[in-house]
């Protein structure tokens, strides 16, 4: 059993008050699905989806199709969308029980037939709409031929058509934004109009969430949220950061001036110092752009910098000015602030952060 001082604790108190917040903004008849891909953006997604199964969230999602079997082959039943499904699983899709994301015409009309050769009726699927991420999806001048395809049919059942916003956090793109939202408003009309039913409309990412109350439709898809971050330091203040990363030292090393710390001496000690090792790296998630002063972890609640190059298992700090000992305890966050500087040094978002944790940190849901 795998008993490393390096945890990452998931804490299920964070991720119901998380869940808590999104829904006060949330009409009650607003449907709410919660995203789980990439682990549950680094977490342990089969923890979660247990925990939202018991939330009772609408609906799940996750990237690929090998994700959703791991849910299901541990019993989570809730509907689950693959929302980049590739057409080489969709025998596995099926037989899993998951629900494909169509975004074009060779993977609509791919899972179409399979369907159809297994004799299946009404298998519920999504449609994919580009309204300008131009990332995935069916563009306007496609969507008289959809129709048609989807019309009179009834091997697959339209459980959705929607679309993703591409800057729904930033205001200087609302003007944007609001076209995407006004396009797919269009989109969706003339894709379901002579449908019996009424498949479910959706945009919203957790950024559309709180940005654009106007577009949550029927229902919103969270994701970063969920896990703490909001889209401004005021809403990230209201919610709460739901992975913390947790070492131990795992030995101090007394320096005198003129030494050197790590590969390639990149770091020589001033003075006589105190570098402490912690036993994770960049093959944890530990980017090496946070060596030599970059990132900081905290050791007995004082700041202590990332001294000398980041090595694949190992970092080590500068704790000269820290009273700490061997089996110390080393926060490398737990508090969404940390890792809102490691991204800011990283030039990226906390998204990668996240995500970037490796599978061999021990996760530990609390
Ligand atoms: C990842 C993803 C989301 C979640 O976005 P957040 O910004 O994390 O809330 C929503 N929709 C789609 C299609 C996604 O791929």
């Amino acid at each position: 059993m795998n008993n490393s001082p390096t945890v990452l604790q998931i804490n299920s108190k964070a991720i119901r008050h998380n869940l808590q917040y999104f829904r006060s903004k949330l009409k009650t008849s607003t449907k709410l699905l919660v995203i789980i891909k990439a682990f549950a953006y680094g977490s342990d997604p089969v923890a979660v989806a247990k925990l939202l199964t018991s939330e009772k969230v609408d609906y799940l999602a996750v990237a690929d199709t090998q994700e959703g079997v791991v849910l299901r082959k541990t019993g989570i039943d809730l509907p689950i969308i693959v929302l980049h499904s590739q057409a080489e699983n969709f025998e596995w899709l099926v037989e899993h029980n998951l629900e494909p994301d169509l975004y074009n015409f060779e993977s609509f009309i791919s899972f179409y037939k399979l369907i159809k050769s297994k004799g299946l009726k009404d298998y519920p699927v999504h449609i994919k709409l580009n309204t300008g991420m131009n990332r995935l999806g069916f563009k306007p001048f496609e969507l008289d031929k959809l129709r048609q395809i989807i019309t009179n049919q009834n091997y697959l059942k339209i459980r959705s058509v929607y679309s993703h916003l591409a800057a729904s956090e930033d205001p200087e793109e609302r003007k944007f934004t609001l076209q995407q939202i006004d396009l797919y408003k269009k989109m969706y009309d003339q894709l379901t109009e002579s449908l019996t039913y009424k498949p479910l409309k959706h945009i919203s990412n957790t950024s559309g969430i709180l940005n654009y109350p106007e577009a949550h439709f029927d229902m919103v898809r969270l994701g970063i949220g969920f896990y703490g971050f909001g889209n401004n330091k005021t809403e990230t203040a209201k919610l709460k950061n739901v992975c913390n990363l947790i070492s131990k030292i795992s030995q101090i090393q007394e320096l005198e001036k003129g030494e050197t710390v790590s590969y390639n001496r990149r770091f020589v000690v001033k003075e006589k110092s105190k570098v402490a090792v912690i036993p994770l790296g960049y093959a944890d998630g530990i980017s090496r752009g946070l060596s030599n002063g970059k990132g900081y972890v905290i050791i007995n609640r004082k700041k202590a910098f990332i001294t000398g190059a980041v090595c694949m298992d190992i970092f080590m700090v500068d704790v000269s000015n820290i009273d700490c000992k061997t089996g110390d305890k080393v926060i490398i966050f737990d508090h969404q602030q940390q890792i809102l500087d490691f991204a800011k040094q990283l030039k990226t978002i906390p998204y990668e952060i996240i995500t970037s944790i490796s599978q061999r940190v021990r996760r530990d849901f609390i």
